[in-house]
């Protein structure tokens, strides 16, 4: 999450009196009190005032003083032009906006002049509305979201988004009862919000911007889009509710102040009505680690563990396939299709690879070029892409042919369609740009030589100048009859004759040339022949860069024109570069095309985990297990030890639904997949004590989040309910959760817990299914051999577990004792059907006037084990510990 927003010191100065230059600068603060003015003085930006002292300390830049206004030095610092980017970023993570005020007059043109230059502000710089590479994370969408909340008086109150990234275009909108906001801020985790301040943000409010976000009504909304778009009515585009118009309209306002009035190429909005998605609330995002681990990183993530794209683009691609599952089981399947074929055809797959890889991110540098911002490196990746995506396109045109598969599924079809979008324009890149390109347009060099005519006769004439200097030296050189003699270039006197102190004498009288320098070791002369050269020189400059700057203009005017085609091409290329690695996956073994279905089936069959596998890599084996949800035993009752890999299994499957859902591979032998509507994880730490809440209040309210959403296509994996208070509390609350998930709510559910007694509620519960962790021991300490098995944990193991952790001998020792101790008296007390808590409370009493005789441990381990359920294995395993159990007895005498 990014830095609340910062913003500058709000005590201005006043600015009466103030310098001209000055008063520019009060007037675009006047017009952005909220953003840091990036004030363009030459080869810097300078920032003044509280900006200054704010950017200073955020920098760790130098605080300096210029001038004075109103009788005090004026603070300044300032940042080069020519790196400002990398100040910019670091001002706009530590949560700052910046208006950036640009010089509109060519300062060599106002020499001398007694007005200011003329300075405005082209472009307001927030986290929502970047464009620049140094700025954004390539690997992430950077959305800006708006929203228009509807009739706060009803219950049903619905609240209409509009998210846009105008690095890449896209655009889109969906209504959501406010009950799901919180769901749709952690699927899209927007970098800036539009929002009015009623909107409540929650855990998002941070990102809030400091704008008055109050949306157009519907009406003018509608209106304002279709003229965006040079459209008659918004129907063309899909339908708009009224709020998601209004949101609409509000983005696009925003955007267009950001950019001083211009907008960017965006494609058309998209309402997601039709397209469900999973509903993943933030808790269960942060449990499961889909695209940022709980550290903030990105290692240990479900996104870096199945990744194999090869563009940046691909990968924001597959972040956002990842963090949007989808609900529509045919899509689901169109994506399957694409990828299975890939798999079954390696060789073109490996081509494929091969054509794209390193393909450039023609979406934003389109974003770029759309808004006038284009380095000369932006126009190369449309061609480099326009290429790779050319050969791809060749490639998947010749599939089939090469008798490996028949033609390619419907949805690489489209991707193979939107692949040649513009052969002229490619082949006119591929001929206009040099090989190798300077970073700015002004450096020149761009255009290829060959390209244009009028451009190569200009340059001739600059380059053959070079030349004419180089002969006229020598002319010169010998007319004089000093052979030291250079030609260089002066800044004020432009091209001279510069001779050593012993020549100076022989051209002093010269009449064709006047002496302008004396120095030290010689001495500058002039000659109007050199002023003539000098003109020539600077003239024939001058015109090819007016010429390479026109035709780089045209070919950016070429390249917007066509723009829509070219997006459609830079989303076909992420969606190969997605399927492609979906394929790799896949093609890696281990890992399987689930079977999508209508109903509430879950199979997983010899499922993993990605993250925890891929981190175990080379020192342990992983421990596949499979997980049956099927509807007569919907719901997995999981008990077993601490560390004896629960979360990861509770983990593995609720990662198999995403991955199924979102269309991908899943890492199983097979898999049964009934579409899931909403997935809720509680698994992990959930402390949020920073927020002022205990760990018990969080678990309540995101047990309570659970049961008021859930309902029968949902998913529900939930660990340890009731561990933060008393244990009977703890119990009565774990209990009445499960009923209430197995009856009332239906959902497939797996639900871990240390309460063992909660097994008990098969006999009531017919769809309970209890599991357990499967653990041995050896020679006296505890194996966890990883594998979830049909059963009850018999015991918890806690005190080996502490143990393994390095809590000291001669505790653990004692723990054991204690721990003996009140397992033989609690096996004296269950001996009744009664539940051994609850019964413990009630026997307390009778216990201190008659305690019972207690039953022998061995005698008591017995009665609770069923015979046909053992392995011959366990039954052996069991006789051992009867074995302990009589030593430990005879040990513990006297507690
Ligand atoms: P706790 O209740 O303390 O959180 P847990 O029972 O949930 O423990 P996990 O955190 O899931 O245990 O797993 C503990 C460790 O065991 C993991 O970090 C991993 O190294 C290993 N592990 C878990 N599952 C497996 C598996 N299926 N195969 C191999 N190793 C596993």
């Amino acid at each position: 999450m990014t830095a609340a927003l910062s913003q500058p010191p709000t005590i201005m100065p006043n600015p009466a009196g103030a310098s001209p230059a000055l008063a520019q600068w009060f007037a675009a603060k006047a017009a952005h009190p909220d953003a840091l003015i990036f004030f363009r003085m030459g080869d810097f930006y300078e920032l003044f005032f509280g900006d200054a002292e704010a950017a200073a300390a955020a920098l760790a830049i130098a605080l300096t003083a210029r001038g004075s206004h109103d009788g005090a030095p004026v603070p300044m610092c300032g940042v080069p032009v020519a790196s400002a980017e990398s100040y910019l970023a670091r001002l706009i993570r530590a949560g700052f906006r910046v208006a950036i005020a640009e010089q509109m007059e060519d300062p060599r043109a106002k020499r001398g002049a007694k007005t200011p230059i003329d300075r405005a502000v082209v472009r307001l710089v927030t986290p929502g509305t970047l464009l620049e590479e140094g700025l954004l994370d390539a690997t992430r969408p950077n959305r800006l979201l708006a929203l228009a909340a509807g009739d706060e008086t009803r219950d049903d109150v619905q609240v209409g988004a509009a998210w846009l990234d105008i690095s890449t275009g896209d655009f889109r909108t969906s209504a959501v009862p406010s009950a799901d906001l919180p769901a749709l801020l952690a699927a899209l985790d927007p970098a800036e919000i539009l929002a009015a301040p009623g909107i409540a943000l929650g855990d998002w409010a941070a990102r809030r911007a400091p704008e008055d976000a109050a949306p157009p009504p519907p009406a003018a909304a509608r209106g304002a889009i279709a003229a965006s778009f040079a459209v008659a009515s918004l129907d063309a585009f899909g339908h708009f509710s009224d709020l998601e118009a209004m949101a609409a309209a509000l983005a696009l306002a925003y955007v267009r102040r950001t950019q001083a009035g211009a907008l960017p190429h965006l494609a058309p909005p998209a309402p997601q009505g039709q397209r469900g998605t999973m509903l993943i609330d933030a808790a269960t995002r942060a449990s499961l680690e889909i695209l940022r681990a709980r550290d903030g990183g990105t290692k240990h993530t479900l996104f870096a563990a199945v990744q194999r794209t090869a563009t940046a683009a691909g990968g924001r691609l597959l972040a956002e396939w990842l963090a949007a599952p989808l609900t529509d089981a045919a899509a689901i399947i169109a994506r399957q299709e694409s990828w299975a074929w890939l798999l079954a055809t390696p060789r073109l797959a490996e081509h494929l690879r091969g054509a794209i890889r390193g393909a450039p991110d023609l979406a934003r540098a389109l974003a770029r070029l759309s808004l006038g911002r284009a380095a000369p490196r932006d126009l190369a990746a449309v061609r480099d892409a326009l290429a790779a995506a050319r050969a791809a396109a060749t490639l998947l045109d010749e599939a089939g042919r090469d008798g490996e598969a028949a033609t390619p599924p419907p949805l690489l079809e489209a991707v193979r369609a939107a692949l040649r979008p513009a052969p002229d324009l490619a082949a006119r890149l591929a001929q206009a740009l040099a090989e190798s390109l300077p970073a700015r347009l002004e450096e020149g060099g761009v255009i290829a030589p060959g390209f244009d005519a009028a451009l190569d006769e200009a340059r001739r004439l600059r380059d053959e100048t070079r030349q004419v200097i180089a002969a006229l030296q020598h002319d010169l050189a010998t007319r004089y009859g000093v052979s030291g003699l250079k030609i260089r270039h002066h800044a004020q006197l432009g091209y001279v004759i510069e001779v050593a102190a012993a020549a100076v004498a022989k051209l002093t009288d010269h009449p064709d040339l006047i002496m302008r320098q004396g120095m030290a070791n010689g001495a500058r002369f002039t000659s109007s022949e050199l002023a003539d050269l000098d003109r020539r020189i600077t003239e024939a400059a001058a015109r090819a860069m007016a010429r390479e700057r026109e035709l780089f203009a045209a070919l950016v005017a070429e390249t917007c024109q066509i723009a829509e085609a070219l997006a459609a091409c830079a989303g076909a290329l992420a969606r190969l570069d997605v399927l492609l690695g979906a394929a790799a996956l896949a093609a890696g073994g281990g890992w399987c095309r689930p079977v999508i279905r209508e109903d509430s089936a879950f199979r997983v069959t010899a499922g993993r985990h990605p993250v925890v596998e891929a981190a175990l890599a080379g020192k342990a084996r992983f421990v596949p297990n499979d997980c049956d949800l099927s509807p007569e035993r919907r719901v997995l009752l999981l008990t077993g030890p601490n560390m004896a890999g629960k979360s990861t299994y509770l983990r593995q499957n609720a990662l198999a639904a995403i991955l199924a859902q979102a269309g991908l591979p899943v890492p199983a032998a097979s898999a049964e997949i009934g579409i899931v509507d909403k997935l809720f994880s509680r698994v992990g730490g959930a402390d949020d004590l920073a927020r002022g809440q205990s760990t018990f209040m969080v678990e309540m309210t995101e047990t309570a989040a659970i049961l008021r959403q859930a309902g029968p296509h949902s998913l529900i994996v939930i660990d340890e309910i009731g561990r933060g208070t008393a244990t009977l509390d703890g119990l009565a609350i774990a209990w009445a959760v499960l009923e209430a998930l197995h009856t009332e709510i239906r959902a497939r559910c797996i639900f871990a817990t240390h309460f063992h007694e909660l097994a008990r509620l098969t006999a009531e519960l017919p769809r309970l299914s209890p599991h357990t962790m499967r653990v041995v021991e050896h020679k006296g300490s505890v194996v966890f051999l990883h594998e979830v098995i049909a059963g009850v944990a018999g015991r918890s193991w806690g005190v080996h577990v502490a143990r393994l952790a390095g809590v000291p001998a001669s505790v653990v020792r004692r723990a054991g004792d204690v721990l003996a101790a009140l397992e033989r008296r609690a096996a004296g007390l269950t001996t009744d059907a009664e539940l051994p808590l609850f019964a413990a409370a009630e026997n307390a009493k009778a216990e201190t006037a008659h305690p019972p005789p207690p039953l022998s441990p061995v005698l008591s381990a017995l009665t609770a084990i069923d015979p046909d359920q053992l392995s011959p294995k366990e039954a052996l395993e069991t006789l051992y510990r009867m074995r302990e159990i009589l030593a430990d007895a005879a040990l513990s005498e006297g507690i």
